[in-house]
């Protein structure tokens, strides 16, 4: 049935509008449908997107595995699960820290609320954004935490954030542009944001190529490198101030991509490429996924 779904070509860079683009390969929706996907590479500014893009893209988050997971169903997993999400959580924590020690925190994506919980206990006012009506009505009713969805982007007043967080979430937004714009005018001038994102330059994904998990067709609308993500804000008169690995990602994501190529013992093969991600990582700061720490220009 999904194989008859209704794309978009796209027929320009997202990231700088040149016509100059081709195809660049081709890899599945091997956590869902199954479906095939193409992906293209500008040859002006060599940015990687999904091309063509389903219309009814929000067909394909529709998997409850999506939703963050909750941690009330005490097994072994899940408490392992909870408490590398709170060692998690303590880190984005202590990282914002040195940048803004209390003050008002938007998370886009914000999940079922944990981090903006977090934030919360500790006398920050946290606001939240997030597409999945029941992640929104969780937060609500677990933490009590404001969390609206996406249209509310246009709403706040300029300048209204010390702090602003994407995690991985800018891979699935649509239209790069026009999210840029609208969280660099609703940051404070000294104000700082956060963004984490899968990177296409990382050993693992070299070595998984078309099964690499953090592909994720076509939820991942575009598969950003340093290079590329810097080119990105560079438009908007954002900078780079700081980028560090997300160590973890390695592992969950070569096992994921293992699992994809059918290892029976992907756990195993997990840590091991994991480990070895992270270690060729070391060269050039190129890891799994990266933290962004960014700045207004001004
Ligand atoms: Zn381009």
């Amino acid at each position: 049935m999904k194989q008859n779904t209704e794309k978009t070509q796209i027929k320009v860079c997202p990231l700088c509008s040149s016509e100059d683009i081709m195809h660049y390969g081709k890899t599945k929706d091997y956590f869902f449908t199954q479906e095939e996907f193409s992906i293209t590479k500008c040859q002006q500014c060599y940015f990687v997107f999904t091309n063509p893009v389903p219309k009814n893209l929000s067909a394909y988050y529709n998997t409850p595995e999506y939703l963050s997971h909750n941690t009330k169903n005490g097994g072994i997993i899940s408490k392992v699960y909870s408490f590398l999400r709170f060692i998690n959580i303590k880190r984005k924590y202590n990282l914002i820290s040195l940048y803004c020690k209390k003050g008002n925190i938007l998370d886009i994506g914000s999940g079922t609320g944990e981090l903006l919980s977090y934030f919360n206990k500790n006398g920050w006012d946290t606001t939240g954004i997030e597409p999945n009506e029941n992640a929104r009505k969780f937060s609500k009713i677990n933490y009590n935490i404001e969390v609206y969805n996406e249209n509310k982007l246009d709403d706040f007043g300029l300048k209204s954030f010390d702090v602003i967080t994407m995690w991985h979430v800018l891979e699935h937004v649509p239209d790069l542009h026009k999210r840029l714009s609208q969280i660099s005018k609703i940051i404070k001038d000294n104000g700082t944001l956060v963004f984490a994102l899968p990177n296409l330059n990382s050993p693992d994904s070299i070595k998984y190529k078309e099964f690499w998990s953090a592909l994720d067709v076509p939820r991942h609308l575009h598969h950003f490198t340093q290079q590329s993500f810097e080119k990105l804000i560079s438009y908007h008169n954002l900078r780079l101030v700081h980028a560090e690995p997300m160590k973890f990602d390695s592992y969950y994501v070569s096992m994921l991509s293992e699992k994809y190529m059918k290892n029976k013992f992907y756990y195993f093969s997990a840590i091991y490429n994991g480990f070895i991600s992270n270690m060729k990582a070391k060269k050039n700061n190129n890891y799994s996924s990266m933290i962004f720490v960014v700045k207004k220009d001004i």
